[in-house]
């Protein structure tokens, strides 16, 4: 198995808690193959033994035998203050099928659990099911989600809920937080077990390294650098980038409060229970960045096994240094490409600031617009472009789109090949918050036809799916402020 810590520091085997009559919420057919799990005319596994397992109401199916499911201890720095010993509180790993591990998210009580009752909800589930899928779907990484099972078993959280189980998975669950774990615990041995079997598993090119734990560093700050970029892409906010939270593979995890940006703000919070803003979409690079530190001072121990701290600091320190520059780079190629440039010039940067700026200024959908941006032709008089129609200040607008156009025109532009590119790069769809509403409040009457029609239509966030028109759309302005909570 991919974690193959063992001992009561790491991990303690725990069974999933059965739920009474599971029934199939939602199913990936597309993360089902990753594992070759055989699927009827539904789209749903042909051994109808696979609802028992993932509802986590048995351990075997098929040819797999899952005999010591676990959950494993980690820590973390949650909204900036060090949280001490958390864990796999609801998360259960049952074990390994073709280089995925099958996680149970809602599984009932670990000894992780603390306060908690070791549940997820159907409304969360959903969130996080149908959101990983359309973030794969967007060609960004994150765990995958095979399932959720559904159970009427009441839960309590802010209202009575039902409970779910959503099965996720992922080359490995590794979090920043792990590695914060034994660092707080002064437990050496079981930091080099843990960088050792990270880098055995998915980073070998580390292994020949002359500083392999600094090059392991080096490959897990640059990979979430290039996520946090492709996030701000998309409009993506996570609302919770604890460093529990935070992937050593770059996998956008822990699905919460999450939100797709609906009108632009730079400081847009999603997260209601984030006053501060913290988690903004605007700081979300900067507390990226943040989340590498707290990873540079969880491994310094082992840099320190091969030179003296002063030296291994400073090595670490430059490391850490790169993350900027890294994510400047991924995101300035990134917003290039959504605007349809081909070529690199100075004066880009200028231009996607002062872009922002005015969908800022007038709130102007950050999905919507940059998609409709694709369709706009060079020659065409200024007057013309309906987009300007969205901008209060149509003045700096129409200044900003002769600069754009001017610019398109310096690299002779061709516009239908432009906007084929830009077509690949800015989705259509995204999973707004008021179409995920819509679908929990559905699937929380038994209907599942909204979940699946919206894990459809996000399988194919860059086609135009003529008969799926409205779900493109900014929301109305009564659903604009769909708000999500922590507590799920
Ligand atoms: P999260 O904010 O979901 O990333 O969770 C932070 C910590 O709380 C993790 O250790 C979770 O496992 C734990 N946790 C969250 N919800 C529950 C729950 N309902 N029962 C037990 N543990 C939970
Ligand atoms: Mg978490």
């Amino acid at each position: 198995m991919a974690f193959s810590l063992t001992g009561d520091d790491a991990c303690q085997l725990t069974l999933p808690t059965p739920i009474p009559s599971p029934y199939w919420v939602a199913f990936s057919s597309s993360a089902a193959r990753l594992l070759d799990i055989p699927l009827d005319d539904n789209g749903l596994p042909q051994d109808q033994s696979w609802l028992a397992l993932l509802a986590g109401n048995q351990l075997k199916v098929s040819d797999y035998q899952f005999s010591k499911p676990l959950a494993t201890a980690y820590s973390g720095h949650q909204f900036g203050v060090w949280a001490g010993q958390l864990g796999d509180g609801r998360a259960i790993l049952l074990g390994e099928i073709a280089g995925q591990e099958l996680q149970l998210k809602g599984a009932g009580k670990t000894r992780y659990s603390r306060m908690g009752d070791g549940r997820a909800v159907l409304r969360s589930s959903i969130r996080e099911f149908l959101c990983s899928e359309a973030m794969h779907a967007l060609g960004i990484p994150t765990t995958r989600a095979l399932s959720v099972v559904g159970s009427d078993l009441p839960i309590v959280r802010e209202t009575l809920e039902t409970a779910a189980v959503c099965a996720r998975l992922a080359p490995s669950f590794i979090r920043i937080g792990h590695f914060e774990h034994y660092n707080a615990l002064d437990n050496i041995i079981r930091l080099q077990e843990l960088a050792d079997m990270l880098i055995k598993n998915h980073f070998p090119d580390c292994i020949e390294s002359d500083s392999p734990y600094l090059d392991l560093f080096k490959n897990i700050s640059s990979k979430n650098a290039s996520l946090v970029a492709q996030w701000q892409a998309v409009g993506f906010c996570h609302g919770v980038l604890n460093s529990d939270n935070i992937s050593a593979l770059g996998l956008t995890m822990d699905y919460g409060p999450f939100g797709f940006l609906d009108y632009f703000q730079m400081n847009h919070i999603c997260n209601h229970s984030d006053h501060g803003g913290r988690y903004a979409y605007h700081r979300q690079p900067q507390i990226m960045h943040w989340n590498m530190a707290c990873l540079a001072s969880a491994l310094l121990p082992l840099l320190e096994l091969q030179d003296d701290s002063e030296k291994a600091l400073a090595l670490m320190r430059s490391a850490l240094d790169e993350f900027p520059v890294q994510y400047a780079q991924e995101w300035q190629a990134l917003f290039r490409k959504k605007l349809g440039l081909l070529t690199s010039q100075d004066e880009d940067i200028g231009l996607l600031e002062r872009l922002l700026q005015s969908m800022h200024d007038s709130k102007v959908d950050f999905t919507f617009f940059f998609r409709q941006l694709g369709n706009i032709k060079i020659h065409v008089p200024i007057e013309m472009i309906p987009l300007r129609n969205q901008f209060i200040d149509r003045k700096a607008f129409d200044q900003w789109l002769k600069d754009y156009l001017l610019r398109l025109q310096s690299e002779n532009s061709s516009d239908e090949e432009r906007k084929r590119m830009m077509d690949k790069v800015n989705p259509k769809f995204v999973l707004r918050n008021h179409l995920a509403q819509r679908a929990i409040a559905m699937a929380q009457q038994h209907d599942f036809s909204e979940v699946y029609k919206l894990h459809l239509i996000l399988s194919n966030p860059f086609d135009d799916q003529a008969d799926f028109e409205e779900y493109a759309n900014p929301p109305p302005p009564n659903l604009e402020a769909v708000e999500v909570s922590c507590s799920s």
